[in-house]
């Protein structure tokens, strides 16, 4: 093969892989264009260059990093929130050998991974039991499948949501084997409307957090107090799914509609459901608070163990879990809250300083100023909060905004900008510090 010196060293299976696709694809374009004239781009240095460039791609490594310049905090698709320095060392630490993950050293017997985290869980948030899994969408399957499987659960209307990747509320009921009774309608639910729902089989009230919508106008909706109370003149277990879930308050900054867990069990939720990967900021995770009795009945369930995280989880979750003993600390340590709270004139001067960079390496195609603009908080989480922010408005003399996005896309490490307007933005408050000077010279690079 002419291109010998591209695929040296690469793994016989790769190769023959490479090969047999690139064969099979020059075969299919024979057949389907009849006779073939000359130069068809079938010639065998044609050819070993596409195997070499197939081969280039499968030796690639495909979990790669991405600058985040979209603003959006928790963005689902580029892995939620990044990891605190804290839970990294966490990995490195205990995940390359062994570790004490289901082992008691103090007296030499077997012991649970859930006791790296229940007593942290409990503490921050005032739950008498706790539980975690591998994310929220199978907390809340695992709480249904255990508490109401063949009863009925009453949920209002408006709040059947449905979250981006499909988890969609109604479904979830369906496959815990509980019974959805929705009540009320999409914009009005009373708590009269869930006093006629309860009868014989209803098993739990569950309240779920809107997430990624607001109703807004002619509403109504229950508080959970009201529904605490009425569960418990019924003794029916209230539940609520907060789908993001902060630990900390989180309106200092202006960021409002969203409460903590301990305000859920503080109003009497029998037990509360929340993301490890959204406001927490940690690794992909489902934290389940509350009694120590429901809490106990859901962690004996046997799917409990389908649904068990693994050590890397309680490792990234027990160090993430730990900044929060320090709650002012935990603003600067949590990447996510870092962000979320940064002032806008701190971002600003982040932009500046891009901009200068960018200035400095003398790129005549591009041209960038700061602007001021919006990030938003992402994951489901208050999704009609505007954070003030400021961004580098990028344009390139030769390209058009989706070209410059695509290349900003295929640079290594990948950008993700924000198209707006058929501009390019880059919003610094989702790129770090250190990402900066690298940016730079992605973006100076652009010809
Ligand atoms: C995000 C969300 C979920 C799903 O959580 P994952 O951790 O992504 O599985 C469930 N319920 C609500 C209300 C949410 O916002």
């Amino acid at each position: 093969m002419e291109s010998d010196a591209e695929t040296a060293g690469v793994p016989r299976q790769v190769l023959l892989e490479a090969t047999r696709r690139v064969l099979d694809e020059a075969r299919r374009a024979i057949l389907s264009s009849g006779p073939l004239p000359e130069a068809s781009g079938l010639e065998p240095g044609t050819l070993a260059r596409q195997v070499a460039r197939e081969v280039e791609g499968a030796m690639r490594i495909s979990l790669r990093k991405v600058i985040n310049a979209t603003g959006v905090v928790l963005h689902t698709n580029i892995g939620r929130s990044p990891l605190p320095a804290s839970a990294m060392c966490a990995l490195e630490r205990t995940c390359g050998g062994y570790c004490n993950l289901e082992y008691r050293l103090d007296d030499g017997v077997r012991g649970t991974r859930q006791e790296h985290l229940e007593p942290l869980l409990c503490a921050l948030t005032g739950a008498g039991g706790a539980m975690v899994v591998n994310n929220n969408a199978a907390a809340v399957l695992l709480v249904l499948r255990a508490l109401a499987r063949g009863r009925e659960v009453i949920v209002s209307r408006g709040q059947l949501i449905e979250i981006g990747g499909s988890f969609r509320l109604p479904d979830i009921m369906q496959e815990s084997g509980a019974t959805l009774v929705e009540v009320g309608t999409t914009n009005r639910t009373r708590i009269s409307d869930y006093r006629n729902a309860i009868g014989p089989d209803t098993a739990l009230i569950m309240k779920i957090h809107q997430s990624n919508f607001r109703i807004v106008g002619y509403s109504e909706d229950v508080s959970l107090r009201e529904l605490v109370k009425l569960g418990k003149e019924h003794f029916i277990p209230v539940v609520e799914d907060l789908g993001s879930g902060s630990l900390v308050d989180l309106s200092p900054s202006g960021l409002t509609g969203e409460h903590t867990a301990r305000q859920s069990l503080d109003g009497g939720a029998d037990l509360v459901t929340f993301s490890g990967d959204k406001l927490l900021g940690g690794p992909q995770a489902g934290l389940i608070v509350g009694s120590r009795e429901y809490v106990d009945a859901v962690g004996k369930h046997p799917l409990a163990r389908a649904l068990r995280v693994g050590k890397m989880t309680v490792a990234a979750l027990e160090a993430t879990l730990r900044e929060y003993l320090y709650p002012e600390g935990a603003r600067e340590a949590v990447p996510a809250l870092r962000m979320l709270f940064e002032p806008e004139e701190s971002v600003r001067r982040r932009a500046r300083r891009l901009k200068r960079r960018i200035d400095r390496a003398g790129a005549a195609n591009i041209s960038c100023r700061v602007i001021n603009e919006a990030s938003r908080a992402g994951g489901g989480s208050l999704p009609t909060a505007e954070i003030p922010t400021c961004c580098l408005a990028v344009t390139h003399s030769g390209l058009s905004a989706p070209d410059l996005e695509k290349r900003l896309r295929g640079s290594d490490p990948a950008v993700l900008p924000r198209v707006k307007d058929d501009t390019v933005l880059l919003d610094l408050r989702t790129v770090s510090d250190d990402e900066v000077a690298v940016l730079a010279g992605i973006i100076a690079s652009i010809d």
